[in-house]
């Protein structure tokens, strides 16, 4: 068994890179951009004004004047006019285009007119209430660099300068396998001995938060037919995701039947607690990787949340910053075994404080729809006293 520190780095340590793909600017929200996005123009493309009121030349002020004959009005997409002299003003509609021989709007709220004649009731700054061409970004500049994870408002800038398709990490392809007999599909009545699946569907929503769409895989507790269906799920995907089978019952033939396959064994067993059989490998030829759970819903929540997910970002170049919490009780650790506890957590004055919720043990996967995260209390015999820190895993 080895301890939790080392089962992370060994996870970390077998990172994956899938390549790149093009998808549609909308598809790509969440993803990691791999193209630098550049103005393709100014930004803004023209002198817009970013007020409703009058456009001028400031050149009339300075001469004294205060009212200004209204040339015409301006509305946001009309093409560019020209004021035809320093004496008359066009009337000019927020995101329209500056004219020609003017610098300076001034806001209805400053102005009165009546018969074609705007009259100045406060003396403008020269220049006032223009977004100037380029002022933003000039033409070239990048504007989201590669890298970055896609987010509505990147979406709004790919917009804006007309990428309808864009460059993306690719995602691995997962299959979720849940295992064993006593399973049975969502729509069925279980007999008194059998419970519904779950841990699949807990996994695969996850997965589809991190825009992962796996395919689902059901495997009987059969030894050969697990080896044979696992073949078949390994060679048409990169990552293989189960749960259950990997204990000590006399049923659990996941560790055997991957081994048998050829797949490398990482680790199998992690002093913690939930979570403890988590079997992971690899086979370094073909690139894949295995996360086998186990069953225990809580189990295998927290320890996709604790090692998957980190492994996914570490794989797609993500930068993550660790979160801590402050715990609302005191807490003896486990001497041999990290613990992943549930918790509910929330701000108070400036603190991300968490209370525990207490669970039936790893097979309580009610208590887990109550907790938002876990927290990790590294093994040792002292107590921590009310307020310790502890690092939390968001699993919501
Ligand atoms: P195992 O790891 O196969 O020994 O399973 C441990 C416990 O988790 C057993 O009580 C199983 O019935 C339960 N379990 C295993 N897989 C699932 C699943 N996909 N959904 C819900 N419970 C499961
Ligand atoms: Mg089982």
């Amino acid at each position: 068994m080895i301890s939790f520190e080392t089962a992370f780095q060994k996870v970390l340590h077998f990172t994956l890179d899938w390549g790149e793909e093009k998808v549609s600017q909308l598809q790509a929200n969440g993803r990691v951009l791999t193209e630098d996005i550049k103005a393709d123009r100014d930004f803004p493309p023209f002198d817009r004004s970013t007020k409703d009121g009058i456009a001028i030349n400031f050149s009339g002020i300075e001469k004294g004047l205060d009212i200004f004959k209204v040339e015409g009005i301006l509305s946001a997409g009309m093409p560019q006019q020209s004021l035809s002299s320093d004496t008359h003003c066009f009337e000019i509609m927020t995101g329209a285009v500056l004219p020609n021989n003017a610098d300076t709007v001034i806001m209805y709220e400053e102005i009165e007119i009546e018969a074609q004649l705007a009259n100045i009731s406060k003396r403008p700054k020269k220049g006032q209430n223009i977004h100037s061409k380029g002022s933003d970004e000039v033409k070239g500049a990048v504007l989201v660099e590669k890298g970055r994870i896609i987010s509505p408002a990147i979406i709004g800038v790919l917009a804006s300068v007309g990428k309808s398709a864009v460059r993306v990490k690719k995602l691995p392809t997962v299959c979720v396998v849940s295992t064993g007999n006593e399973l049975v599909e969502i729509s069925e009545q279980p007999l008194p001995h059998q419970i519904r699946k779950s841990n699949t569907f807990s996994l695969i929503a996850a997965l589809k938060k991190v825009n992962i769409e796996p395919t689902q895989l059901h495997l009987a507790d059969d030894r050969q037919l697990i080896e044979n269906e696992l073949q078949k799920a390994l060679s048409n995907h990169d990552v293989l995701m189960l749960s259950g089978g990997v204990s000590k019952g006399k049923f659990d033939f996941i560790p055997d039947a991957l081994e048998a396959l050829g797949v490398e064994k990482i680790f199998h067993r992690i002093a913690q607690r939930p979570g403890k059989p988590f079997w992971f490998g690899i086979t370094e030829k073909q690139k894949k990787v295995v996360f086998s759970f186990p069953g225990n819903p809580v189990s295998t929540f927290a320890n996709y949340h604790v090692y998957f997910l980190p492994w996914l970002a570490k794989s797609l170049r993500i930068e993550t910053t660790k979160q801590s919490v402050f715990l609302d009780e005191t807490i003896t650790p486990h001497p041999t075994l990290t613990l992943f506890l549930q918790v509910k957590t929330k701000f108070e004055k400036g603190c991300v404080i968490a209370k525990l919720i207490q669970g039936n043990g790893s097979g309580d996967l009610i208590s887990l729809a109550k907790a938002d995260g876990f927290i990790r209390i590294p093994a040792g015999e002292t107590e921590f006293k009310k307020g310790s820190l502890f690092s939390f895993i968001p699993c919501t």
